[in-house]
């Protein structure tokens, strides 16, 4: 098994940090988005984008694009406020209704299984314990579980890099500055939990008021001032 990599790409702002700290490193880098019924599935419209973006620069290194559609089994388990109309609203176990229950567990998994496939050692996911929303799975210790079980479980030598795990947004903002990656974050990425494309901020596309907008916006307002 060689060195590859694959990168969990989503066409936001993390996982795009992400797919260019693969391409800056490793020979070859595919990429695998999920769909799964999420509310602001026009992320996964700016995947394209911003691979062909990427590919003018690493176009040697970016292999084939795999896209996994998880919204029956996901849709079937019950709604979150990330894959319905639902208000976006802070739990009493202290996690917001944006909670998708086993989400990047699954993501891992079936990342891992595709990996195994194409003979793809490294897993690389945006998963971030520093400005996270609170969500577990997001965790470094989750992360390390996870490689373990899979290694396990496959038989195989999986590394699961997770670049952006100690950064804040303004860290990430900073690392898309030493990939040369500013400009295209702004116009081609996408975070906004509400889907917004039609309002345009210096830090990019979004409604502006959302939690993943807030922490976009403040990360950037951060950076800019260091
Ligand atoms: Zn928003």
């Amino acid at each position: 098994m060689d060195d590859g990599a694959l990168v969990l790409f989503s066409g936001g702002q993390d996982s795009t940090a992400c797919l260019a700290w693969a391409l800056a490193r490793f020979a070859r880098v595919e990429t695998v988005g999920f769909a799964y019924g999420q509310r602001h599935a026009i992320e996964l419209e700016c995947r394209g984008p911003v691979r062909d973006a990427l590919a003018e620069r690493w176009g040697t290194r970016l292999g084939p694009d795999h896209l996994i559609d998880l919204t029956p089994s996901l849709t079937a388990l019950g709604q979150t406020a990330l894959t319905s109309e639902a208000a976006i609203v802070m739990g009493e176990d202290g996690l917001p209704s944006t909670f998708v229950p086993g989400r990047n567990l699954l993501f891992l998994t079936y990342g891992a299984a595709l990996a195994y496939r194409r003979g793809l050692r490294r897993i690389v996911g945006g998963m971030c314990e520093t400005d996270f929303s609170g969500y577990p799975d997001c965790r470094d210790d989750t992360i390390k579980a996870m490689q373990l079980a899979l290694n396990l479980g496959m038989q195989r030598r999986f590394v699961l890099e997770t670049p952006l795990m100690w950064l804040d947004k303004a860290a990430t903002w900073a690392l898309a500055d030493r990939l040369g990656i500013v400009e295209l974050t702004v116009e081609r990425t996408h975070t906004c939990y509400l889907g917004d494309r039609t309002h345009r901020h210096d830090w990019g596309w979004g409604c502006g008021t959302c939690p993943a907008c807030g922490l976009r916006a403040a990360g950037w307002r951060r950076w800019r001032e260091e």
